[in-house]
Formats: C-alpha cells, sequence, structure tokens
C-alpha cells in the first residue's frame, strides 16, 4: 500500500527507529520563550566558540583556487590524508598508509550511519552500547539489522562488561560500536579496556568500530587513547574522528576513518554510490587545523577546562553529586530525588528557564540521568547556578 490514512507511508526502516520523546519538552519550550523568558540551553552537543582564524583564512584562500570547484576525490585530498597520517602518528605514535587506511568523510556522522550499510544484511547482530550517540543505532537499522543493545553502567565506569555478552549472541554477532571518550557519560577508557575489546573481538570474529570524536577534549593531564595503539587492532576496526569537536568545526562538515584497509574500502565503496566528497576547500582548512593541532586544541580545552570547575563546583555547592569528567565537554548527571529524567528536564525547564538532555533519549539505561553540555560562557553558566539554587535536590 503506497499510502495509509491519506498519507504516504514510510518504509518500515524508518518507522523501526526508535520514537521522539521529547515533543513536550519541546513544547514548553516553545511557550516560555513566547512568553519572553530566556532559556539557558545546556543541551546543545555542539561547541559555541568560533572556529579557530587561521583555519577560516585557509578556506577563504582555499576557496578562490578554481581546482577546487571541481569534484572532489572520493577518498579524499592525499595532501589531506598526509596530514591525517602526520597527526596520527604525532598524537598516537600509530602508523597509517595514507593509500587505504585513511578516508575522509563529510563530517564522522556520515561514515558512521554508512558503513553499516556496506557490512550488514537484514538480520545480522551488531553490538550497540545505550546509552550512546543515536547514529550506531541509526545505521543499524537502515541496515535492517538487529542491534544488541549493551547497558553501559556507573558501576563500571560505563564500560561495556564484554565477560557479559551471552557467547551465542557475541559469535553471531558482526560488528559492535564503542566510544570513549564518551558522549553522553563523559567517561573514558580504563586500564587495558582496549586490549580486551581486541581480544574479545578477535575471539568471536567481531569488527570493532570505535569513535573517537573527543579524543582531544580532556583534561587534568588525561590524554585519550587510540584504539589503533593495541597491536592487532588493526586487523578488526576501525576509528571515527571528527574535526567538529576538536577543533570547533561542527559546521564545516569534515571527518575520516582510519584503520583496517578492508573495511575502509568497504566504506568507500558505499560512499561513492551516495555521495561525491567533502569540497577540497574545506579539507585544506582541516589540514590547516591538523598541522596547528595542539596549538588550536590547549585553547579550546582551557575554555572547556574551566566551564567545567566552575560548573560542577557550582552545583556541588548546590547540594548535587557530580562528577568531575576528565574528557568530553558533558556532565553526566544522576538525577537527585524521583523523578524520570524527562520529568525532570521539564521541571528544570519550567521552574529555572534552563534545558537539559534527559538521558533516557540515549537508551533506557540513560534513564535516571541527565546530560549536560557546557557549550554556552561562564557567564551563563553563573546565572544557571543561580537559577538553581532556588530548586531543592536533598
Ligand atoms: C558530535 C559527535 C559525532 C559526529 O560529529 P561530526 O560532526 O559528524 O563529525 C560523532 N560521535 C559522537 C559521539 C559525537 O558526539
Amino acid at each position: 500500500m503506497k499510502v495509509q490514512d491519506g498519507a504516504f507511508k514510510k518504509a518500515e526502516r524508518l518507522t523501526k527507529l526508535p520514537p521522539y520523546l521529547f515533543a513536550q519538552l519541546d513544547e514548553t519550550k516553545r511557550k516560555l520563550k513566547e512568553k519572553g523568558k530566556e532559556i539557558i540551553d545546556l543541551s546543545i552537543g555542539d561547541p559555541d566558540i568560533p572556529t579557530p582564524e587561521p583555519v577560516i583564512y585557509r578556506l577563504i584562500e582555499a576557496s578562490k583556487n578554481p581546482v577546487n570547484h571541481r569534484y572532489p576525490s572520493y577518498e579524499g585530498l592525499l595532501s589531506f590524508r598526509e596530514e591525517v597520517r602526520k597527526w596520527y602518528l604525532n598524537r598516537f605514535d600509530v602508523s597509517l598508509d595514507p593509500d587505504g587506511e585513511i578516508l575522509t568523510l563529510i563530517g564522522s556522522k556520515e561514515g558512521i550511519a554508512h558503513i553499516s550499510l556496506g557490512l550488514l544484511n537484514p538480520g545480522d547482530i551488531a553490538l550497540i552500547p545505550e546509552p550512546a550517540y543515536p547514529v550506531y543505532q541509526a545505521g543499524v537499522i537502515f541496515a535492517n539489522a538487529r542491534p544488541y543493545y549493551i547497558s553501559l553502567k556507573e558501576d563500571r565506569g560505563f564500560l561495556p562488561s564484554l565477560e557479559e555478552i551471552d557467547p551465542e549472541v557475541a559469535s553471531r554477532a558482526k560488528l559492535m560500536w564503542i566510544n570513549y571518550p564518551n558522549n553522553p557519560t563523559g567517561a573514558i577508557v580504563k586500564d587495558d579496556f582496549f586490549q580486551k575489546v581486541v581480544r574479545f573481538a578477535k575471539k568471536f570474529n567481531i569488527i570493532v568500530c570505535h569513535d573517537l570524536a573527543y579524543s582531544e577534549i580532556s583534561y587534568d593531564g588525561y590524554k585519550a587513547p587510540s584504539l589503533l595503539q593495541v597491536e592487532g587492532a588493526k586487523e578488526i576496526g576501525v576509528e571515527f574522528h571528527s574535526l567538529s569537536k576538536s577543533f570547533n568545526m561542527t559546521g564545516w562538515r569534515i571527518g575520516f576513518v582510519v584503520g583496517n584497509r578492508e573495511l575502509i574500502n568497504i566504506l568507500r565503496q558505499v560512499k561513492t554510490n551516495v555521495d561525491s566528497g567533502v569540497f577540497q576547500a574545506v579539507q585544506e582548512a582541516g589540514i590547516e587545523a591538523l598541522k596547528l593541532g595542539e596549538k588550536l586544541t590547549e585553547k579550546i580545552k582551557n575554555i572547556y577546562r574551566k566551564r567545567r570547575d566552575l560548573f560542577v563546583e557550582g552545583l556541588r555547592k548546590l547540594g548535587w553529586k557530580v562528577n568531575m569528567p576528565l574528557a568530553t565537554f558533558y556532565l553526566w548527571i544522576r538525577i537527585p530525588g524521583g523523578k524520570s529524567s524527562i520529568e525532570f528536564t521539564q521541571y528544570l525547564l519550567e521552574e529555572c528557564g534552563i534545558m537539559v538532555t534527559p538521558g533516557v533519549g540515549f537508551g533506557p539505561s540513560g534513564e535516571g540521568y541527565i546530560r549536560i553540555a557546557l557549550t554556552v560562557n561562564e557567564e551563563k553558566l553563573k546565572e544557571a547556578l543561580n537559577r538553581l539554587e532556588k530548586i531543592r535536590v536533598k
């Protein structure tokens, strides 16, 4: 049937996506805005700080070059991939071949969604953590494959407990997603976690996709490791990177994936059929960002660190129990009292005009938590703390 109840009928893959849970919140937000209430929005995982100037200047120059006005190559400029190689070697001490082990992406989200189309058949199983960035699941659902959810629990530092995965399921699973530093929990890997992942993947013949979007956002001396630092990791996996969070470039749409040659070629094959690459001038700007590397990220991190300290300490003074995250710009906070994450978000919005993200939006195990994004300036964070004074959390 093409039409049902007078409307075009969606493909099943769209109906299999989880329902949108926040309509009521959107409605409240709209009403408050109508009344002229200034909402402090702590729900947005999108840096408020502008892209560094040298990156912008490089785009301006590169955009004048007619060579860049034509279709880019599918794998991305060799000069961009070469810069990724250097950055990886310098940052992680991992060697990569720009010819086959690196692929430019139109933002990492694009690659994250598309790799499932290249790897999964209908009915195949993919292991997906939850709470998580929703795109892992969307890609798997669009491939008509089956997500098998692994709950991330606080008492395990929000790391998946690989030993507890049913071996029956593990032997049938084709793909597994991990993401550290983690959105939304702010968790980081511990000790030998990546070694365990590689061992597990080899034992059960599972492909590992690691999302390392927050590699450069970390504090207090912590530096996020790469999965590919583990011996043998390149045999079983790939790692997705983004310039979005590292260099405040979410609007530019540039990221990359590195690692196993065959897997990268499979993703490349999907992409050659659906997109035509990243505007070369943007890739040149990306080269500039990677080249300047820590010179840029140090400043960016410092801004977030100050915000983190200010807000965590402020919340603690108000009686909230909050962990100080060592990476990402998120606070993942257990909700005081007995409210659900949507109820509590609604309450914060109505009582304080503060918007946060209900944890349940990232998966059922996110229930009982909210996510706060430190993507507003210190002044607004102070104002948020003032507003929070009037609600009791004990
Ligand atoms: C922001 C984000 C991304 C995607 O970033 P792009 O802008 O598409 O490169 C990927 N993974 C996680 C966990 C994110 O938070």
